[in-house]
Order: structure tokens, then C-alpha cells, then sequence
């Protein structure tokens, strides 16, 4: 399984006037057919798009054929024909759609190489309805060719998913989950500690007995973020996995609680008001250049980066909301202790990543007596590790179910 598959490049995001935040962006946009369309211009080509609301979008060039191709938060297209938007010679064909479930495209072939020389979303303050505009001019064909070319971001590039237009990538997909397991602490920080037992050593210990399991499982590859009672410091850890191409992280942890009752295993996911923060993060730091190839946004790169991180976990969360109900199940089933509040959620750093889902696993409490013994028993590992292997099988296999659905 493969989330971050082959995409088409992308030179510009944009999002213009937009002070409000994403989750604004929530009713269905629809298209002005009277007004809308795709014209000629003096050196040039425009594209004139007038939305009933502000969607996120961003537009992009590829090469070979020469295409413009812009992205939307859905679009109802009722009324709007091809024939009806395209007026001259530059543009020689136009379709739109829908790009898949909550994603619209437009895809404008280009008679000739056109680049993008402004592009921008105003935002009517009195109706609040939006006005795209995208300002082509002419290039030579290696002008074209190079700026058709743009970095890539994985925190957002799996969103481009494929091109409709482009022929089916059977590369896209591979049959391997990357399962990265992440030992809490290490090195200079122990973690919990109870009885002269860190949380670090034996989270280590437990994270090798996983990967072991989990590599007996075929389409199965488990990665590890620490090997050994080292330092990793958090951002590593998600770099790491992402270096690793992380279909699901489980970072996995053992609190000590004195005094309290504290006991059994819950699962963390990042909580709604971690998200913004966490795109704060993730904004700062991209470069400006890194993010947005290289156009100047004249200071939107916050929100433009905030809507994106949004938008990458549309997908992400649900699907790490999906695996620590798996989780939850799992032990339930096995007779895996669980908290009397299996599920929470909380504004962890080391589930920042936008791009794969990513849970916390508590899988208990090193000052509760019985959770001790489970987890310092090679016994009670065990338990552990068979739950979240087989939660692991079955939400991928949720998960490979929806892909087409999802992939379309
Ligand atoms: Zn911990």
C-alpha cells in the first residue's frame, strides 16, 4: 500500500484574501457559467473563474502533453460547458470534474508553452463570492519544461493523488505497508520511570518484538525509529519515518502516574486544536521558496501552508482514527488490559505528520503493579504484540478497501 504514490508536479499553490480559516471552507462551491471561462490575451492566456465561495485551489503546469492544471475543494460544475468557457486559439481543450471524493479539477491543454504569471483568489466583500484569476504568458518550450518541474513536498504531494488525463501509473501502488514503530525516549531521557525500570528500555524492548512479528507478516515492512538507548529527538522521528515512505506510525509509550489509578492501554490521536499549531509548526518550517516554488505570495505562506496541512489530514486523520479504533478492538478481543478511556486524543508533537496516519500507543502504566508485570514479562509482550499486529492486518485491509474508493 502506497499513499504517497507518483504525482504530477506542481509549480504554484495559491490562495489569495483568504483570511478565514479552512474549516470555514465547508459548503459546496458553485460555478458562475455566465461569467467563467478561458480566453485569449494579449502574450497570453486567462482564466477567469467565478465561485459562488472560496475554495482552496492551486495550479499547477505539466509537460508532455502541455496541460494547466487547476485543484479545487469540490466544485459543483452544473451549467458549465467546454464549449461555453473556451474562446481562442491558446487553450485547444478544457475538461473539469470531479478528481475524486471532496476534489474538483480543471484540466486547460495548452496550444503552446504558456507559464503561469499570476495567479490569485479575490475574495467579493460584500457577496462573498471568490474570482480565481490565472494569468498565463508565453515561454519557450525549456522555459515551459522547467518551471513545469517543482519540488517535492511530501507533506502535501500525495493530495495531487494522480492526473486523470495522464495514463494509469501502475507504479503508483505498491503491495508494501510501512509499518514505523517508535520506541518513546532514549539516551538522555529515560521516560517514565518506576522500580528501576525506564520507559526507554522497555518500549525498546518491546518495539524489536513487534518489528519481529511484524515482519512475519507478508506485505509487511516494520521500521524502527531507535534501534538501541539513543536520542531521537521528535521532528527525527517523523522524519525518519517519512524517509521510509511510513504508511502508519506507532510511536509507543508507558506512563508512570504516582498515586493515580492509572491502567490498561489507550491510544492517542492528534486533537482538532493541535492541528492548527501543528500547521503553524510545519509552516515554519518551509521555506517560502521550498513551498511554494519559488512565487511570490507576498506573505500568505502561513495560510496557504496552514489550509494545505489541513487538508492532508482530511485524509490522514480519519485513517489513523480508524487504525486506534483498530487498536482499541484488538485488545479488547485478546485481553489486552485497556484504560477505563481507551480513546483520547491530545496535541502531540510526534503525531504532527501530515502525510501518514499516526497514533500514540499507551500501552500502559509503569506504576500500575499488573501493567509492570505484563510489560517486563516476555509473556505479557506478547499480548501486546499480537494485538497490534492483528490490528495492524485488519485496518489494512479496511484501509485497501477504501483505497479504491478513495483513489478513483
Ligand atoms: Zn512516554
Amino acid at each position: 500500500m502506497r499513499w504517497r504514490a507518483l504525482f504530477g508536479p506542481l509549480a504554484l499553490i495559491a490562495l489569495w484574501g483568504l483570511a478565514a480559516p479552512a474549516q470555514e471552507f465547508t459548503g459546496l462551491a458553485r460555478l458562475d457559467t455566465a461569467q467563467s471561462g478561458v480566453r485569449d490575451q494579449r502574450g497570453g492566456l486567462e482564466v477567469e473563474l467565478y465561485l459562488s465561495q472560496p475554495v482552496p485551489w492551486r495550479v499547477f503546469t505539466l509537460d508532455a502533453p502541455r496541460r494547466l492544471v487547476l485543484d479545487f475543494r469540490e466544485v459543483d460544475w452544473r451549467g458549465a460547458s467546454r464549449d461555453a468557457m473556451l474562446a481562442g486559439d491558446r487553450a485547444a481543450d478544457l475538461r473539469f470534474g470531479a478528481l475524486r471524493p471532496g476534489w474538483s479539477r480543471m484540466v486547460i491543454d495548452l496550444a503552446e508553452p504558456l507559464v503561469v504569471d499570476e495567479a490569485g483568489m479575490r475574495v467579493d466583500a460584500t457577496d462573498g463570492t471568490a474570482h480565481l484569476l490565472v494569468r498565463l504568458e508565453r515561454a519557450s518550450a525549456e522555459d515551459f519544461a522547467a518551471r513545469a518541474g517543482a519540488p517535492e513536498d511530501p507533506d502535501w504531494a500525495f493530495l495531487l493523488r494522480t492526473d486523470p488525463t495522464a495514463p494509469a501509473l501502475p507504479a503508483a501502488r505498491d503491495d508494501v505497508l510501512t509499518v514505523v514503530i517508535d520506541p518513546g525516549h532514549g539516551g538522555i531521557d529515560p521516560g517514565a520511570e518506576h522500580g528501576g525500570i525506564s520507559e526507554a528500555a522497555v518500549m525498546l524492548r518491546l518495539a524489536l518484538e513487534l518489528e519481529e512479528a511484524l515482519a512475519r507478516v507478508p506485505g509487511i515492512r516494520p521500521i524502527l525509529t531507535r534501534r538501541g538507548d539513543d536520542f531521537v529527538p521528535l521532528s527525527e522521528r517523523i522524519t525518519i519515518a517519512r524517509a521510509a515512505g511510513a504508511d502508519l506510525f506507532i510511536s509507543l509509550h508507558a506512563d508512570a502516574l504516582e498515586g493515580l489509578q492509572a491502567t490498561g492501554a489507550s491510544v492517542y490521536t492528534l486533537t482538532d486544536e493541535a492541528l492548527e499549531e501543528a500547521s503553524l509548526r510545519m509552516a515554519e518550517r518551509h521555506e517560502r521558496g521550498d513551498l511554494l516554488a519559488g512565487l511570490n505570495l507576498s506573505g500568505q505562506d502561513d495560510t496557504v501552508a496552514m489550509v494545505l496541512m489541513d487538508l492532508a489530514r482530511m485524509e490522514t486523520a480519519p485513517a489513523g482514527d480508524r487504525f486506534a479504533d483498530a487498536l482499541v478492538a484488538t485488545f479488547d478481543d485478546l485481553g489486552v488490559p485497556l484504560n477505563s478511556r481507551p480513546r483520547r486524543q491530545a496535541p502531540l508533537a510526534v503525531l504532527n505528520a501530515a502525510d501518514f496516519p499516526s497514533v500514540l500507543l499507551e500501552v500502559g502504566f509503569l506504576s500500575s503493579d499488573s501493567d509492570r508485570a505484563r510489560l517486563t514479562s516476555a509473556e505479557g509482550r506478547a499480548g501486546i504484540v499480537d494485538a497490534v499486529v492483528l490490528a495492524v492486518t485488519e485496518w489494512a485491509a479496511g484501509e485497501a478497501a477504501l483505497a479504491p474508493l478513495i483513489r478513483q
